[in-house]
């Protein structure tokens, strides 16, 4: 069976893999480029491991109370060099990307504090944290204030209006670095780099945390290179490498990241504590995999976004962009696209192939939400997946691929899908 053959019986129609190679031809300087970044962080990440001594005894299982638990401090250091930072807290413990966001936010805040978003509206679920939707334990019944000031029109920092929301009771800046739920773009690391020096050199002294989910190792600098003192995600995405099962990360300045560790286990505990239940192996070789798994992810999504593009679907990132981070929206603009999407990139999984994905209420999202993935950790998004609120312009975003061929597979059925339904005609 030649490889049209073998698509076939994956599903896909001659028409829509002809289409699919006719695209793939213009991107191959791309790819160069996203593989010269894979290997860069690749180098970065065995450096980070090899000086300080990564050995198998660090794959030990702790359990209880896990005082002096050295594989886990061994990878926090490991952490901490790959981030360039003075410390890191990365535990199964933190439960998501929310929950390492929370414990950041809130351990560096206090009553009367305010935090500014200088960013426009953070992630969905951040909403709830911060108090902007109200919610039980929220920054805000806990007295933390909270400013916004929204990008200009043409996606540009409103450095006027940053200015003037900077006041006394201001302590804590959070940048997203990733478009999350919104049609803004991305910001790359350097631009993140100028909005840091730039606010504190209207107030000095100011703590500045970056929301780095789905940003690690696409570029080879990262926030904490730029002078972010905390620099937060989730391991279930890109630096778990798709093995992590669980947790987060938090790295930066050792003032912030201890209180972190404080506020994450308890007053007096911090960081001595925390066992970790077998999960380090996974842990240790989904960061050294990390950048070769963040590649293929990108070539998913700059080969999504061209294949989508040219069906004259509004694509962010466009074709042509460069990338930060490894989503890609597309907008659909109607609820039943989204679903025929959905199905495709259901259709191309390794497990639950078979399944329906349905639109559903979320907690921390404020409209239904339709999500396709058929992972092996559940939930998690470096794997192959798609997800979107229902709501205008109905865009779904796009994400994942442990390799770079199941994310080529997932999106040529999706677009097969779509075919089929008459929602979008090939050229
Ligand atoms: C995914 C994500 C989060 C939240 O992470 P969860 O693991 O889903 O809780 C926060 N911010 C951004 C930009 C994200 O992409």
């Amino acid at each position: 069976m030649n490889l049209s053959d073998m698509y076939l019986s994956l599903g896909l129609s001659p028409a829509v893999y002809r289409y699919g190679e006719g695209i793939l031809e213009d991107l191959r300087a791309r790819f160069d480029t996203v593989d010269a970044v894979a290997e860069y962080n690749q180098a970065k990440v065995l450096a980070a491991m090899q000086q300080n001594r990564v050995s198998a005894a660090c794959f030990a299982a702790t359990t209880g109370y896990g005082y002096d638990d050295m594989g886990r401090d061994t990878l926090e250091k490991v952490y901490a060099d790959v981030f360039h930072t003075e410390a890191a807290l990365v535990r199964p413990q933190i439960t998501c990307g929310t929950h390492a966001l929370a414990v950041a936010l809130s351990a560096n805040l206090l009553p009367g504090d305010e935090l500014l978003s200088p960013v426009g509206a953070p992630y969905d679920t951040l909403e709830e944290v911060i108090g902007i939707r109200p919610s039980q334990c929220s920054l805000r019944e806990y007295g933390v204030g909270y400013r916004q000031v929204d990008l200009l029109p043409d996606g540009t920092f409103d450095y006027d209006g940053i200015r003037a929301a900077i006041n006394d009771h201001t302590k804590l800046v959070t940048i997203q670095r990733s478009k999350g739920y919104a049609t803004r773009p991305t910001f790359s690391v350097r631009q993140i780099g100028e909005l840091i020096a730039f606010i504190k050199s209207v107030k000095p002294g100011l703590n500045v945390m970056v929301d780095n989910c789905y940003g690690e190792f696409v570029e080879t600098m990262e926030p904490s290179d730029v002078g972010a003192d905390m620099t937060v995600g989730s391991l279930i995405k890109n630096p778990g490498g798709g093995l992590a099962p669980i947790g987060g990360y938090i790295v930066g300045r050792a003032e912030c990241v201890s209180r972190c560790a404080y506020r994450l286990s308890a007053p007096g505990l911090g960081q001595e504590v925390g066992a970790n239940l077998g999960l380090l192996p996974a842990l240790y070789q989904g960061l050294f995999l990390a950048p070769t798994v963040v590649a293929g992810a990108l070539k998913g999504a700059i080969f999504a976004a061209n294949i989508y593009e040219r069906l004259g679907f509004r694509v962010v990132p466009d074709g042509r962009e460069p990338r930060h981070d490894i989503i890609q929206a597309v907008e659909l603009g109607s609820a039943e696209a989204m679903s025929a999407f959905c199905h495709g990139i259901q259709a191309a999984a390794p497990v639950d192939s078979y399944v329906m994905p349905e639109p559903w209420a979320m907690p921390g999202y404020d409209a239904e939400v339709i999500m396709a993935a058929g992972a092996f950790v559940q939930g998690s998004s470096i794997e192959l997946s798609a997800d979107g609120p229902i709501r205008p312009p109905y865009a779904v975003y796009f994400q994942g691929g442990l390799t770079w061929y199941h994310a080529k597979l997932g999106i040529l059925l999706s677009l097969q899908k779509l075919v089929e339904k008459g929602l979008a005609t090939l050229p």
